[in-house]
């Protein structure tokens, strides 16, 4: 581990999930723009729904999600009901009936829902779009508050690929940030969602969490890998109190340093290497067999709100509170505060609120951008080949030369890679062709 490149390279930056990132996202674009862009989907396009539940048992104070806690099922069946009428309505603005390649249920905590409430959602989609056979169907878990029944149930609805949250299994660390979660819970909530027929699992670690230790973040990918999940992700705590205010329950002075993050993350990925897991860009690791690997390896993976994914789609749709849509020229989000959702879906109006159109300069680097933080490399030319006079991104070569000169980036000619050494540092690579963030106001989580 080297401080100096810490120093240099380890500060704030996104996480690239878009680009450009969302807080560029502005109030110019919103519900009649949404509406051309709905109208101007083609019958033969594939999409991606993402279905957002912003309701959680309790909450977790690292959780930097769009969620609250609720205590009765009133709500959330309030909550169901307004889902339903979205989708009907975005249905009825898209020409045509194109078919949903995958969907995405996040939160929050989808498996909150009652069965038939899920059931009834997917059968209405099932309905009002076509359903391409090979659909991914993934849900967010719980393990805390799943039950038998309801994995069944998911199971039944045609869930094909479950999500689990477990972050760390050291109790002292569970303590500090508000999440009891035994492994035997975790284990459990394994066995009752493969006994119903959801074999493709992930399972969520994070480092950098208050009295986190190397050695328990070591432990707990070693554990997390016994459970044989397809794949696993190591998300970095992103310690942003003045968002989530939730977060101030976390003592400054029990989260590790830039140097210990640094020390848990490189540790966690050797450990899960040695175990047969291959790594996935910034934060993700899979089985050779997993859909991220092989697409990893015909260099299709792609990155979008929810991560890494081998989803193919050209159009996510965004529904609930909160939700982003993306489409080739542009970025849509739902109203964020629950009651401004529900007031315009009530009254039949779309609920988007945000967002920005990409013009061709945006697309480009956002090309750029996801190449890098998938593949770790990118041919600059072959993107760019009309950029005139001169090598495309001759500005970004000349900002990137300290990076190449500390060993974290390579330029062969056009061909820009992110070395082994860098790796820790993608993030950092990939800003330097990101124009909006010099002028933004938008605070970011570290780097490492
Ligand atoms: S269960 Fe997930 S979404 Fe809910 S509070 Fe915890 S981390 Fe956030």
């Amino acid at each position: 581990m080297d401080q100096g490149l810490l120093d240099r390279y380890g500060g704030p930056v996104p996480r690239y999930t878009s680009y450009p990132t969302a807080p560029h996202f502005h109030d110019g674009v919103g519900a009649g723009a949404y509406r051309d862009l709905l109208a101007a989907v083609s019958d033969g396009e594939r999409l991606s729904l993402y279905l957002h539940v912003p309701f959680c048992a309790e909450m977790c104070w690292y959780c930097g999600c769009h969620t609250k806690v609720v205590r009765r099922y009133g709500p959330i069946a309030d909550y169901v009901r307004l889902l339903e009428r979205e989708v009907e309505m975005v249905a009825d603005a898209i020409p045509g009936r194109p078919a949903v390649a995958q969907i995405h249920w996040g939160g929050g905590t989808p498996s909150m829902l009652s069965d038939a409430d899920f059931a009834g959602l997917m059968a209405l989609i099932a309905r009002r779009f076509s359903m391409a056979p090979d659909a991914e169907v993934a849900v967010e878990i719980d393990p805390r508050t799943l039950t038998k029944e309801m994995a069944c149930a998911l199971g039944a609805a045609g869930v094909n690929r479950a999500s689990l949250g477990v972050q760390d299994f050291n109790i002292a660390v569970q303590l500090a940030i508000n999440r009891i979660q035994p492994y035997d819970m975790t284990a459990r909530a394994v066995d009752w969602l493969r006994g119903a027929g959801i074999v493709r699992l992930n399972l969520d670690l994070m480092y950098g969490l208050p009295r986190q230790t190397v050695m328990d973040v070591l432990r707990s990918a070693d554990l997390a890998a016994d459970l044989g999940p397809d794949r696993l992700a190591l998300f970095g705590y992103a310690h942003v109190p003045w968002m989530k205010r939730h977060q101030r329950l976390i003592a400054e002075d029990d989260l590790p340093g830039a140097s210990d993050r640094f020390a848990q993350a490189e540790a966690a990925a050797d450990m899960l290497t040695e175990r047969g897991y291959r790594r996935i860009g910034l934060d993700h690791f899979s089985r050779a067999d997993d859909d991220l690997a092989i697409a990893l390896r015909a260099g299709r993976l792609r990155r979008n709100f929810q991560g890494y994914t081998a989803d193919s789609a050209s159009v996510l749709l965004g529904f609930g509170a909160s939700a982003i849509g993306s489409f080739d020229n542009a970025y849509v989000q739902n109203a964020v505060p629950f009651g401004d959702y529900a007031d315009a879906i009530r009254n039949g109006d779309f609920a988007v609120r945000r967002g920005l159109l990409r013009g061709p300069d945006d697309r480009l680097r956002g090309r750029v951008i996801e190449r890098l933080m998938c593949d770790l490399q990118v041919d600059l030319a072959e993107l760019a080949p009309s950029a005139g006079a001169g090598r495309p991104f001759g500005p970004e070569r000349a900002l990137l030369k300290p990076l190449i000169d500390d060993g974290l980036a390579a330029l062969d000619g056009d061909r820009l890679r992110v070395t082994p050494r860098g790796r820790p540092y993608l993030r950092s690579v990939c800003a330097v062709f990101d124009t909006y963030l010099a002028g933004g106001t938008a605070r970011h989580s570290r780097a490492v």
